[in-house]
């Protein structure tokens, strides 16, 4: 093992992130002709500057959607998926420092970005001037690739990825150690169908939340508490009827209680409706999708689909059922929306997709989780085995790429809150880490 990392890199990095911190890079659409607004302009183009003041090559995306900075030699692209974007300051008030000013306190470092993603990007930079400063060649090119919207809808990437060269393999610095290498396919959907003169229904929240209540208003009122005193569901009663669920995120859909499904069941009882029917019936109370799919979807990395009616529209004028399906990451997609679309046009209801994430997964035993494995193990003691779920990253954009660090399990999450902060110490040990795995995967070392 080795350690590449000097007080002069600990120094450059601190540097770096003070000067990149000092961009407000939070999303302002189409500003000054800008995609994502001249604050995250800026700090894409000071970045690649400063990158090249270290002896990287760059490109900037003439439309402004994303930047890279390249070193080393080789077929092969090493990525280091990053974002210069970030999540606006919030409640100025409970901020103790200028959020768009790096301060140092006590050998933390305070200000937007300084976790995510400004400061783990800055030591990954700062972790491969290392390697270079002690002369080390790279046998692939490493690829910095800096986003402009991972906070909002990664059209910075999206358009990378459907322009440019694809990654050999990588890892995204936006997130916690140890690694995660799986994280489930993301649909949102509708279900779209004709209207109902009778039924006046518009409920549920986002997509990725499982509704803890469903309001019913109308003259179904007292066969619907008939039948949901049949079925033991609870509920409320106001000027109309509240059943009420158990609300959770989507993600653990199976745990929580759906008070739109409650509602559908009940009300199916009550009126002639195939909407009602297709949840009643074809989804139930089941949030795996075992009883709709016929069998259960599930799979070792990523564990058991998850099945959210987020949402139920009826009007005279249309039908919506509103879905979020969190999908294993070795299932079909194609396949199950097949089976979904065919599934729901029997009761009339037409598939729409609104959104998708890919899923993430890079089996257990390929080199890079191998290798980025062994060194988080060797530099830190600590044997906590990868993970299989955590939060999106650019991770999942690229094949082959996994998110790692720079966050510590001890870390304080400060992300997206005021007073983000990062300690200097987590700081460089996840610097040291990265250039050891660097050096590992990617230069011309003796094996
Ligand atoms: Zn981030």
């Amino acid at each position: 093992m080795h350690t590449f990392i000097t007080k002069t890199h600990q120094e450059e990095c601190v540097k770096a992130i003070q000067r990149l911190v000092q961009f407000p890079s939070v999303l302002n659409e189409g500003e000054n002709g800008t995609p994502f607004g001249q604050a995250i302009q800026d700090v894409l183009e000071d970045t690649l500057k400063l990158t090249e003041e270290l002896g990287f090559k760059t490109y900037l995306d003439p439309k402004g959607y994303y930047g890279y900075a390249e070193i080393g030699e080789g077929k092969e692209i090493f990525a280091i998926l990053c974002h210069l974007d970030v999540v606006p300051a919030g409640v100025l008030d409970e901020w103790k420092t200028n959020p768009f000013e790096a301060v140092i306190d006590k050998n933390v470092i305070y200000g937007r970005g300084t976790q995510d993603d400004k400061g783990p990007s800055m030591a990954a930079l700062f972790a491969v001037k290392a390697l270079m400063d002690n002369g080390i060649s790279f046998n692939k090119r490493i690829r910095f690739i800096f986003g402009t919207d991972e906070e909002t809808l990664w059209r910075g990437l999206n358009r990378y990825t459907s322009i440019e060269e694809e990654a050999t393999m990588g890892f995204a610095p936006d997130s916690t150690f140890p690694l995660i290498y799986a994280e489930k396919g993301l649909l949102q959907a509708k279900l779209v169908g004709k209207g109902d003169s009778n039924l006046s229904i518009e409920v549920g929240e986002a997509y990725n939340i499982v509704p803890g209540k469903a309001r019913y208003e109308g003259e179904l009122k007292e066969k619907l508490i008939a039948a949901l005193h049949k079925h033991q569901f609870d509920f409320q009663e106001d000027d109309g009827i509240i059943v009420l669920g158990k609300s959770m995120h989507a993600k653990d859909a199976p745990k929580a209680t759906n008070a739109i499904v409650r509602l559908a069941i009940a009300l199916s009882e009550c009126v002639d409706n195939p909407t009602l029917q297709f949840i009643a019936q074809s989804i139930g109370e089941d949030a795996t999708g075992t009883h709709l799919f016929g069998k259960c979807l599930e799979d070792e990395p990523s564990g058991v689909l998850s099945f959210n009616v987020a949402g139920l529209t009826i009007n005279d004028e249309k039908t919506e059922i509103r879905l979020d399906i969190r999908i294993p990451v070795l299932v079909n997609k194609e396949q199950l929306v097949d089976e979904l679309t065919q599934k729901a046009s029997v009761f009339g209801l037409n598939y729409e997709e609104f959104d998708y994430l890919a899923p993430l997964y890079v089996p257990k035993d390929s080199e890079l989780i191998q290798q980025l494995m062994a060194v988080y193990h060797e530099k830190t003691g600590d044997t906590t085995p990868a993970k299989s779920s955590g939060g999106a990253t650019y991770a999942r954009t690229m094949k082959n790429c996994v998110a790692y660090g720079a966050a510590f399990p001890y870390t304080p999450e400060t992300e997206h809150k005021e007073n983000e902060s990062m300690p200097l110490k987590d700081l460089f040990d996840a610097m040291d880490i990265y250039a050891e795995a660097i050096y590992r995967l990617a230069s011309t070392h003796e094996r």
